[in-house]
């Protein structure tokens, strides 16, 4: 048998989509103009598909911070924060990290999906049993799988479900880990935290909140849906990442001074390059600029708003409530293949998603909005969508 042939029917697959057109799982932007433009092709696009909440891509300083750090600095710090060394820019990062969330602790990561490879499979070792949302990110899935813990799946955002499988855990609940996420990728949805966290004080356990969509989006001063609803108390560690609302690469976590012993146990955190001075700084830029420019989060829910309204009088079924990220329902895996390609002859780019990263079998067209989207874009996107509705 040769190396790939198991890979055969996705290979067919994947050359299915590649010869009838634009392949939307290997989509080249050729060009990026700002946070909500660029090029496919010989259409512009206004982008409606990355994950660039506050829109801070382009952000002036950042870029500014950035290049002074990689001049300053070099182009990368070529080794592993445990045998090569931090730099000071990482540890700074950290002490502001672990300000702005107002905790003890934070440590930072290479990227976001490191950040849970690094502290789920470190805490959740084999003797561990982890409750997670079934509809949890792939790096979840992936960390618990490398830690070796016992996984109970609950049903997505099914608060009674979650007690039903901790009752049945009896004495050993108390030591479990909850594993669930501030805003779902895909569906736009946010878990039900006040509920678990009932759950957390009545039957104990661990509860760990990845809030990497949430993160600038949601919150009195953006720290996520923990501090939106009131529970950060009770939340033991948040995840997060730099690669969304702040805008470069790289990963965290806020805790207790206690979780700082990980970084001498966590081999994605030990066995992996830091990241570059220049990423760095310019997350501390953006860092700053969403502490200081909560303008930016009204901006990016009015824009919300804007979509979800004018996609839902279209006719369109969306996802279940108004979020910066905009799930429109499609049939068939063809049906959005067709649709996302004429959404870009249209002038609009936004994500193409099938099962199995679509939660229960869907097929959707991912839309997200930014708060650099203008008003026009919005009403641009929902004229694409007009355009296309038969
Ligand atoms: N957690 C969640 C919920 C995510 O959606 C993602 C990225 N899509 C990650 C973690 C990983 O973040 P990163 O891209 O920084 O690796």
């Amino acid at each position: 048998m040769g190396l790939y042939d198991k890979f055969a029917r996705l290979a067919g697959e994947r050359e299915k989509f590649q010869t009838s057109g634009l392949n939307p799982f290997g989509t080249c932007i050729d060009e990026i103009y700002s946070a909500t433009e660029g090029r496919i092709g010989d259409k512009k696009v206004v982008l409606a598909g990355t994950n660039n909440y506050m829109g801070l891509t382009f952000n002036t300083q950042a870029i500014a911070d950035g290049q002074a750090a990689l001049a300053a600095q070099g182009t990368g710090t070529t080794g592993s924060r445990m045998a090569n060394g931090s730099y000071g820019s990482h540890l700074a990062l950290e002490q502001e990290l672990a300000a702005f969330f107002d905790r003890p602790s934070a440590i930072v990561f290479s990227t976001g999906y490191t950040a849970n490879l690094g502290v789920i499979s470190t805490l959740a070792g084999p003797d561990a049993i982890v409750l997670i949302d079934e509809d949890s990110h792939a790096s979840i899935y992936d960390a618990c799988a490398l830690g070796g813990a016992q996984i109970i799946r609950f049903r997505h955002n099914d608060a009674q479900d979650l007690e039903r499988r901790m009752l049945r855990l009896g004495e050993k609940a108390r030591e479990a880990i909850i594993i669930v996420e501030g805003i779902y990728s895909m569906l736009g949805d946010v878990a039900p935290l006040v509920e678990i966290v009932d759950i957390k004080r009545r039957l104990g356990g661990y509860l760990l909140v990845d809030e990497a969509h949430s993160f600038g989006v949601m919150g009195a001063t953006g720290r996520g849906l923990a501090e939106e609803l009131g529970v950060e108390q009770d939340v033991d560690i948040i995840l997060g990442t730099f690669s969304k609302s702040l805008a470069s690469i790289g990963g965290f976590a806020v805790g207790a001074k206690a979780m700082d012993v990980l970084r001498y146990s966590s081999r994605p955190y030990i066995f992996t390059a830091s990241p570059s001075p220049s990423s760095i700084a310019s997350v501390r830029s953006s860092l700053r600029t969403i502490a200081q420019n909560p303008g930016l989060r009204d901006k990016l829910w009015s824009n919300a708003h804007r979509l979800y309204r004018g996609l839902a009088e279209l006719g369109y079924e969306l996802g279940p409530r108004i979020s910066p990220v905009v799930p429109v329902m499609i049939g068939s895996k063809e049906d959005g293949l067709r649709l996302w390609r004429d959404l870009i002859s249209n002038g609009v780019y936004v994500n193409l998603v099938l099962p199995p990263a679509a939660p229960s079998g869907i097929t959707l067209l991912r839309c997200s909005v930014n708060a650099a989207h203008s008003e026009e874009e919005i009403d641009t996107i929902i004229r694409a969508f007009a355009a296309l509705k038969d």
